[in-house]
């Protein structure tokens, strides 16, 4: 079967591995649609990344054969993988919360092989059911940034009754401004590339904001009569969109910071001005991918206020011209990217 591997700094190269053989649970799915994402393109620019993994971790596919002891999917089965291997017995796996698993947590295309092939070998909780009417592509969002950004989006719940700004429009913030949308919110989106702009208002943001033609924090204000935004989604992790989220914020308003750049780490200089949080009675919310118990509650939102996540899809291309896709990725001017097989 074919592989994406990153070979080196910005260099890459499909290569020919065996099948993989389904050990005791264990699960291989045919890959049908694998979708670029931002963190890819940080494998791509790292220099410590194991030259020999498959990249990707937002795919979904057909269920090909099954190890022993599996018993939740069975050959045939349509199924999106969510991109968290955790060892699934500690506390955190056992409600759900994999991503803060204590013991062995892993993403695809970390340590395991990743979605960017014909096929790829996961355990059988990485299998999400994909029911017939949800398309392949949207399955590898959820798997991904679209349960990112549901689940940070729930924390703001927001309604008809709110105003939320939603700095950077990337795929978590498209998504956020499609979920905020259908939630009934006011939604005003905040990014500097104009496609990205021009894209949140066709999925639903009734404003937009270039920050680079006029300044966030006043431009919020004008268009909220002068108080704020009282929510504020934030996806793009820069510390300045961070202090302006705070300053912009309405008094008594709610921040959920989804967006980190680089390292987890707290950098010693440039922090945002948390006073704010104080002075303003903020609630400032971290959020980290999704609860795998979204995964149906998305699916049922999604089809209820008929939110169409490939929406956000700009380009396709087979699985031949994945370098070709890769390289338009790393422009910073599509939406998502996606490779069928
Ligand atoms: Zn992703
Ligand atoms: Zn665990």
């Amino acid at each position: 079967m074919r592989g994406l591997v990153f070979t080196g700094i910005g260099q890459m190269e499909v290569r020919e591995f065996p099948d993989p053989v389904p050990g005791a649970g264990q699960v291989v799915v045919d890959v049908k649609c694998t979708s670029l994402c931002g963190s890819d393109l940080h494998n791509l620019y790292n220099s410590n990344l194991p030259r020999d993994i498959i990249m990707g971790h937002e795919g979904a596919g057909v269920v090909s054969a099954v190890g022993l002891g599996v018993t939740l999917v069975k050959p045939g089965d349509r199924v999106a993988l969510y991109h968290v291997v955790s060892c699934g017995v500690c506390k955190y796996c056992m409600s759900g919360y994999a991503q803060f698993c204590v013991n062995d947590r892993r993403a695809l295309a970390g340590v395991e092989h990743g979605t960017d092939a014909d096929k790829i070998i996961v355990k059988e909780a990485n299998c999400l059911p994909l029911p017939d009417d949800i398309p392949f592509s949207v399955g590898a969002f959820i798997g991904c940034f679209a349960g990112t950004s549901f689940s940070a989006m729930k924390k703001l719940n927001p309604s008809g009754l709110n105003s939320i700004a939603i700095f950077g429009l990337g795929p978590v913030g498209l998504a956020g401004v499609q979920y905020a949308h259908g939630m009934g919110a006011r939604v005003i989106g905040i990014d500097h590339i104009p496609e990205r702009l021009a894209l949140a208002e066709e999925l639903g943001a009734d404003d937009v904001i270039n920050y680079l033609e006029r300044p966030t924090v006043d431009a919020l204000k004008e268009l909220t009569g002068g108080t704020g935004p009282d929510l504020i989604y934030e996806t793009s992790g820069s510390m300045k969109a961070q202090a302006d989220a705070l300053n912009a914020c309405a008094v008594q308003g709610r921040i959920c910071l989804v967006g980190f750049n680089g390292p987890m780490s707290e950098k010693a200089d440039g922090a945002p001005p948390l006073y704010a949080v104080i002075g303003k009675e903020l609630t400032v919310m971290g959020s980290s991918i999704m609860p795998r118990q979204y995964h149906y509650e998305i699916i049922d939102f999604i089809r209820a206020k008929h939110i169409d996540l490939e929406k956000m899809i700009t380009h396709r291309f087979p699985f031949e011209d994945i370098e070709k896709a890769v390289r338009l990725f790393d422009t910073g001017k599509t939406g998502k990217v996606v490779i069928d097989l």
